[in-house]
């Protein structure tokens, strides 16, 4: 006997996001040749309207998680050592990646709840060790954002060999992002945070500094290779066989994102931050992120009034609600609330509405 279909709770989780149903009909599409005009044609349409949203000259097309990503800007980037900006659990997992590639790395660590400021890392960067730095811009596990411009301009003006990576993969698309101005070598984000796609797929800026260093440099492996992706991009096409159904879904969410304008919709992440914080803070909970440096896409709660927080996640998955009771050791003492990609504010006011309810229960 087949078990019973189930239908999936709407998820609160800071990811995967709901995919809404007219992208998921967009992504189903017949498959096309990967080496054909048609392919370039969506190609072009999606990578020009990426790289005017990202304010990048370029961005290359990954069909596979961010993870991957973290691999590729190591292995195309670190000739003497890597600067691993670590405080929370992807940032780590990321130092990580660089150990496991062998390459030299060294993690300037900061307690959960911090961000990173450029202070933090001027000394590490005066001693000449490093020629890469890692940052992810929103720590996922803590809802801590770090700002990105202020240490992108101190390696711009002190360190311009050094490369600045920027993982955004929980904040591109909800926060507006300048790769070039900003001086990023690389700024890479999974579609299934703020983008509202499913997973399994990475769009990441690509400086010139950064394929140039690529080209200095041997033993790439050949997937990961930029400066391969580098000779399909002149031809409009990606090295491999790309997820098709990401792309056509990736059109269809940057057709939403014109329809809503760019300012609208990071105007309207603002605005469901604002509400999440407020509705926390009003029962008596706290934020765990450093004050001032609150994600905008999600928000990691301090339990201060003692929620039974077990309870709340069995009570919400009756509600048909998917909630996040706290990344890895946080778990139950700090919990998160997404609000990113499609989900509108009118969703979040309905799930704090819900959670008042089932707590007074
Ligand atoms: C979710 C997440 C990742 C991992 O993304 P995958 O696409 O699963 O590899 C990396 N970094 C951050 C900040 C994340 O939130």
């Amino acid at each position: 006997m087949p078990p019973e279909p189930m239908t999936p709770p709407f998820l609160f989780i800071p990811g995967p996001t709901p995919v809404p149903d007219h992208i998921l009909s967009a992504m189903a599409q017949p498959s096309i040749g990967h080496r054909t005009p048609e392919f370039s044609h969506l190609w072009q349409d999606i990578t020009g309207r990426l790289e005017s949203m990202l304010g990048a000259k370029r961005v290359f097309l990954f069909s596979n998680p961010a993870t991957g990503v973290w691999e590729a800007v190591i292995r195309n980037s670190v000739v003497k050592g890597a600067l691993n900006l670590v405080n929370g659990a992807f940032s780590g997992k990321w130092h990580q990646t660089a150990e496991a590639c062998g390459v030299m790395c060294e993690a300037i660590t900061k307690p959960w709840g911090q961000a990173f400021h450029p202070e933090d890392i001027e000394g590490a960067l005066s001693t000449g060790k490093f020629d890469t730095v890692t940052l992810v811009h929103n720590e996922t596990s803590t809802g801590v954002a770090s700002p990105i411009e202020p240490i992108a301009e101190l390696i711009q003006r002190k360190y311009p060999d050094v490369l600045l990576h920027v993982d955004a993969v929980s904040s591109m698309a909800a926060v507006e992002i300048r790769a070039d101005d900003w001086g990023l070598a690389s700024c890479f984000a999974s579609l299934q945070k703020a983008w509202s796609l499913p997973p399994g797929f990475t769009v990441c800026t690509v400086s010139d500094k950064l394929l140039d260093r690529s080209a200095s440099m041997s033993a790439k492996g050949y997937y990961f290779d930029m400066h391969v992706y580098d000779t399909y991009y002149q031809k409009q096409q990606t090295p491999s066989t790309p997820s098709l159904p990401h792309m056509y879904g990736l059109q269809a969410v940057l057709s939403d994102i014109a329809a809503e304008g760019l300012d609208a919709r990071y105007g309207r992440h603002l605005a469901m931050a604002g509400t999440v914080r407020q509705w926390a803070t009003r029962r008596g909970q706290s934020l765990y992120a450093e004050p001032g440096c609150e994600s905008v896409t999600l928000t990691a709660i301090r339990n201060d009034a003692g929620w039974d927080v077990q309870a709340l996640y069995e009570a919400l998955e009756k509600e048909g609600y998917r909630m996040d009771r706290g990344y890895g050791k946080l778990r139950g003492e700090v919990f998160r609330i997404a609000h990113m990609g499609a989900v509108t504010p009118h969703q979040v006011e309905t799930y704090l509405a819900t959670i008042d309810r089932l707590v007074a229960a």
